[in-house]
Formats: structure tokens, sequence, C-alpha cells
């Protein structure tokens, strides 16, 4: 699944800011989201190495929790809003 902007049309990624889900901790730290087909996500970091936490698996995991339950995040080229293709058919 896409996610579409506004600006951007489709695009395969959106992203989003540590801080919507760890408040300060994770303040700064940006992840992109990819969405399957079936409503799951996969997340990754936009740059390796920038999740300095001890216990990296629980917040990933709290990531992809986010970005599942969240259907606005962020286009990565200009940054306006990007919403899953399948909310606009
Ligand atoms: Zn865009």
């Amino acid at each position: 699944m896409k996610f579409n902007c506004g600006s951007c049309g489709k695009i395969d990624e959106a992203v989003f800011d540590g801080y919507l889900f760890g408040d300060r901790l994770l303040e700064g730290v940006k992840f992109a989201a990819r969405k399957n087909d079936d409503g799951s996500c996969e997340v990754r970091l936009m740059e390796p190495g920038t999740l300095a936490v001890p216990d990296e698996k629980h917040w990933m995991s709290l990531a992809k929790k986010f970005a599942e339950q969240n259907d606005v995040l962020e286009c990565p080229a200009c940054y306006g809003q990007a919403v899953p293709d399948d909310m606009l058919a």
C-alpha cells in the first residue's frame, strides 16, 4: 500500500518524529513507515544509529504500533500530510 501526499502524489514511505510516541526521549529521531496491504507497518529508522536508547527493540515496536494506529504521517519530501492511499478511495 502506498501513501498519498497532497503535493507529491503517491509515495512509498511516510515519516514521523519519535516525539509523537516517545516524548522528549525520542524527539528529533525520524522513523519511516511502509504500510502493508493488511494495514500492518514496517518501520525503520531514517538514519541508522540515531535511536540512542538502551531498549531499542522496545521503542521500535512502539514506533510500529504508532504507525499502524495513526493514519496521518508526514511526507519525507515536502513535510506535508501523508495518508494511506486507501483512505482516499
Ligand atoms: Zn510531499
